[in-house]
């Protein structure tokens, strides 16, 4: 494969400033505000002390109501459209095949980080259950409705996966356990199996083991930064936030030794000042290890400490997209890959005829997560929309059409080869 030549020059896929790509330097996460003390932990909501009734719309009351997990959880706008919970339609795509659960607190995540909409410093100016995370609501549920509404018939259901998300919170392990045990005990976990994206923060090897004695089939954790520097900068000591680098590899490691190859993973966000060749190094490094990465592209979320940053370029994020695929599915090593001075892809290490299949096969440039029923290289975990609005699709919770792989491939700066 001869090497690509990246332009640094304005053009519509490029980033801000012409850039096609997020420079560390850039994406400088500003500092959080104090919170008046009438908001912290969730006083506001708890002084209010409404009881929870039913289903929770997200921004329909002035207040959020006392709930909290185990008996509720939040759960993805496409998961409540799929499970039939609220109404609305997605661009491209009629339901989701992961149903994403999300533990709730009236005192939210005990965290900060700076990309997420679900961050501590938010308290100052949003309830919790109304905060937006990946760019979309997350309405609250009670747990024994959906486990009502699927357990009539899992095998039939379009969930293809289920997948409990943590937070940071005193109750996170005690309450992920019952959450699982519920469903688990209604639900065959083979029929739809369960996914944890864990806290490593508050967890013991204990912990982990016990997610796997209730039934759960992969353990995931969020490192989403993509270097232990961006990771202090985005998730520690840089914005106030109690997350560690090693912590997370810690835990990690447990997963790998209970759950065991293809089993265990890792998030990563990608765009929030790694170069191409970090991230790549990092993905090289799970799979060598025995496990996956599940990528996501930067995006500055509504009301997060990066929200007046730039989005990932097309770019970078489909130079990382491919090199990730062939080295998560291909057993191309990072290795055989060729970066330029600034960490960008140029040789993705295979002959152009098998790359220009594999771009063509359109499966690379698909949302990134847990397998589900289709094929090991297909996720269960679409996502739909929440790295990137329908208008510009980041990652493809549909198989990508002619007209997209024609704008994909625009975006690699890798044209149609000639017959
Ligand atoms: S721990 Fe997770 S949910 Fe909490 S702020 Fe960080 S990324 Fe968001």
């Amino acid at each position: 494969m001869s090497c690509i030549e990246h332009k640094t020059t304005s053009s519509p896929e490029n980033g801000e400033a012409g850039r096609d790509y997020n420079p560390f330097d850039v994406m400088e996460p500003r500092a959080p505000l104090k919170t008046p003390v009438d908001r912290k932990n969730g006083k506001h909501v708890k002084a209010n002390d409404i009881p929870p009734q039913g289903v929770y719309l997200p921004n329909n009351n002035i207040l959020a109501p006392h709930m909290k997990s185990p008996e509720y959880v939040q759960l993805s706008t496409a998961a409540a459209i799929t499970l039939g919970i609220m109404g609305g339609r997605m661009y491209g795509c009629e339901c989701t095949r992961c149903l994403n659960l999300l533990l709730t607190y009236p005192e939210g995540c005990r965290a900060n980080c700076a990309y997420c909409g679900l961050a501590r410093h938010r308290e100052a100016d949003r309830d919790y259950a109304d905060r937006n995370f990946i760019r979309v609501d997350w309405p609250a549920v009670p747990m024994a409705d959906i486990v009502d509404i699927v357990a009539q018939d899992p095998h039939a259901s379009s969930f293809h996966r289920m997948c409990i998300s943590m937070i940071t919170h005193p109750r996170s392990e005690k309450d992920t356990f019952t959450v699982l045990k519920q469903w688990t005990d209604r639900i065959d976990p083979d029929a739809i199996p369960v996914s944890i994206l864990s806290n490593p923060t508050t967890m013991t090897r204990d912990d982990v083991q016990r997610t796997k004695d209730l039934g759960a089939d992969i353990f995931t954790v969020a490192l989403d930064a993509a270097t232990p520097e961006l990771f202090d900068r985005t998730r520690g000591k840089g914005v106030q936030s109690p997350h560690k680098w090693s912590k997370y590899w810690d835990i990690m490691l447990e997963a790998r030794d209970i759950f065991g190859p293809q089993k265990f993973g890792a998030h990563i966000i990608v765009g929030m000042g790694e170069t191409e060749y970090d991230v790549l190094t990092l993905v090289q490094q799970l799979v060598d290890l025995g496990g996956h990465s599940h990528m996501f592209c930067f995006f500055p979320e509504q009301g997060s400490l990066m929200d007046h940053l730039p989005a990932t370029p097309r770019d970078q994020w489909r130079r990382v997209q491919l090199a990730r695929y062939l080295i998560d599915y291909r057993d191309v090593r990072v290795d055989k890959m060729r970066f330029d001075e600034l960490g960008r892809v140029t040789d993705y290490g295979i002959s152009e005829a098998e790359l220009s299949d594999i771009i063509d096969a359109g499966i690379a440039f698909r949302t990134s997560g847990c397998p589900g029923k289709f094929q090991d290289d297909i996720s269960a975990c679409d996502r739909p929309y929440g790295d990137s609005p329908p208008s510009d699709i980041a990652s493809y919770p549909f198989p990508p059409k002619k007209k997209d792989m024609k704008r994909i491939r625009k975006q690699l700066d890798i044209p149609v080869m000639l017959e």
